[in-house]
């Protein structure tokens, strides 16, 4: 248990860090005087810099972070991220080079943008891709502007998209913001989409469908040709969500299925931290009709080298100020190199491994509503513990006490009580085992102590919280507790 004061209630007077030696020269207060400089920063902290290092990283142990330990978020993606990205990221040329430089100056970063581009096309087999977009609902509301340029161009509008019961929130939220209306596809007992039923609702009124593949419930659909072709023979057009590219990286490519437009995570598949906020990246990948929309300017080579062409004049404009995420961009580089294309295909085969491992483990424990076989994530829910009382937050916040990252929760929306797990490729067999174990103990303790699980985490810094007012209401200074 740590209990830590703000930096401010650490301070006291002429405390500081550093002494510097005392002036050989003479002293210049006229320098000085020109200068609008303050007086004093009322209330600025004065410690030592011992009480700065122990303060911060006593903070930083209350977070929770890959590097501690399993996070089995689900649909996140909590990869172990190899150090090596992060060295090469740190690099002067490609840490400190200054954003607004002109390309005939930093032809090697133009060259490392270009050449992911061209490995995204090559993944997901697409024509052309933007690096723009900073995060993957970026790219979603990019690629549905992309779409609907296109379709006006036509002549075509439309006004309609379809999206499946099971798509992240943020699919109807960008077609939305993009101006579009959204109908809700029901899922099949299979969990993926009903083709008769999106067969009925694919009118002439519908510019696209936004599906995710494989779908929120890991469930790979396995219609997506026979989807593209309905969607394509009326007109319209196929968005994939690629978010959950880890399950498909190397054995698969949406291109070859008929998929129009996708958006990629950076920071899920292609290893960048995240989970704090950013920064993130979420590239979009087109097919080659939909290039001349794609957001300005673009890099292209010319026999004098790489040049940003700002002349797209049927281009949706600029999305993201520079060139996205750049040091993003090079940690993905630096991953898809340092792995090759054997590596890349290993990312999906162990994620898929992984994932079935702890759904086969764990099926007797805990309830699963969809029997299909899965991907890179499985989505149980609390329905065998319900009868002791105990919810799905019950057992996330219980697995705090052992040390293990809660899954996510209530989520897809059409299992009820959902705990969806996603181990990532990078978990042992050792740390899935552990996970399991926990996952076994916390089914015991919801029969013989439901109690226990419903006060739980009882190991933590912060107990139970009321959720809405922690998040309404937050208490960031440390109270001595009573
Ligand atoms: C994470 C995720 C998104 C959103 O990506 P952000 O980078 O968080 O905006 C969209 N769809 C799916 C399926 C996801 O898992």
């Amino acid at each position: 248990m740590i209990a830590e004061p703000l930096i401010f209630e650490l301070s006291g007077v002429g405390k500081t860090a550093c002494k510097l030696p005392k002036l050989d020269v003479p002293v210049r207060e006229e320098i000085l005087e020109e200068l609008p400089l303050r007086e004093d920063i009322p209330g600025f902290p004065e410690v030592s810099e011992i009480e700065v290092v122990r303060h911060f990283t006593r903070l930083s142990q209350y977070n929770y972070c890959i590097d501690l330990g399993m996070y089995p978020l689900g649909s996140c993606t909590m990869k172990y991220n190899p150090k090596i990205n992060e060295k090469i990221a740190s690099l002067p040329g490609l840490a400190a080079v200054h954003p607004g430089a002109p390309p005939d100056l930093i032809q090697g970063n133009l060259a490392i943008l270009s050449m992911l581009e061209e490995f995204l096309a090559e993944i997901t087999g697409m024509d052309d891709v933007s690096l723009q977009p900073s995060a993957g609902a970026q790219g979603e509301l990019v690629g549905m502007m992309l779409i609907r340029a296109a379709l006006e161009e036509r002549g075509d509008p439309r006004r309609l998209v379809l999206i499946p019961d099971s798509a992240h929130g943020t699919n109807p939220s960008s077609a939305h913001i993009c101006g579009y209306r959204v109908q809700e596809v029901k899922s099949n007992a299979a969990g993926m989409v009903d083709l008769e039923d999106l067969d009925r609702m694919m009118t002439e009124e519908v510019a696209a469908v936004m599906i995710t593949n494989p779908n929120t419930l890991g469930v790979f659909e396995e219609d997506i040709c026979r989807i593209t072709k309905v969607v394509h023979d009326r007109g319209g057009m196929v968005y994939m969500d690629g978010a959950n590219m880890n399950a498909l990286v190397g054995i698969c490519r949406p291109g070859d299925m008929g998929v129009d437009v996708i958006h990629l995570n950076l920071h899920k598949t292609f290893s960048t931290p995240h989970g704090g906020g950013g920064p993130g990246s979420g590239p979009v990948a087109v097919k080659r009709m939909l290039e001349p929309y794609l957001p300005a300017p673009r890099i292209e080579k010319e026999s004098s080298g790489y040049v940003l062409n700002h002349d797209r004049p049927k281009s949706i404009g600029r999305v993201r100020a520079f060139y996205g995420n750049f040091l993003v961009t090079v940690k993905a580089l630096a991953y898809i190199l340092s792995l090759g294309p054997h590596g890349l295909k290993e990312i999906a085969e162990i994620a898929v491994l992984n994932s079935n491992y702890i759904r086969k483990s764990l099926e007797e424990d805990y309830h699963l509503k969809y029997a299909s076989p899965t991907l890179h994530e499985c989505v149980f829910s609390d329905k065998f513990q319900k009868q002791y009382g105990v919810s799905n937050i019950d057992i996330a916040k219980r697995l705090i006490d052992y040390d293990v990252h809660p899954p996510t929760m209530s989520f897809p929306l059409i299992v009820p009580g959902a705990l969806m797990i996603e181990p990532t490729e990078t978990e042992s067999k050792e740390d899935l085992d552990r996970f399991i174990d926990a996952m076994r103990a916390i089914n015991r303790e919801a029969r013989e102590n439901p109690d226990l699980l419903k006060s739980a985490p009882h190991n933590s810094n912060v107990r139970r919280l009321d959720e809405t007012s922690a998040a309404r209401n937050p208490i960031l200074r440390w109270q001595p507790e009573k």
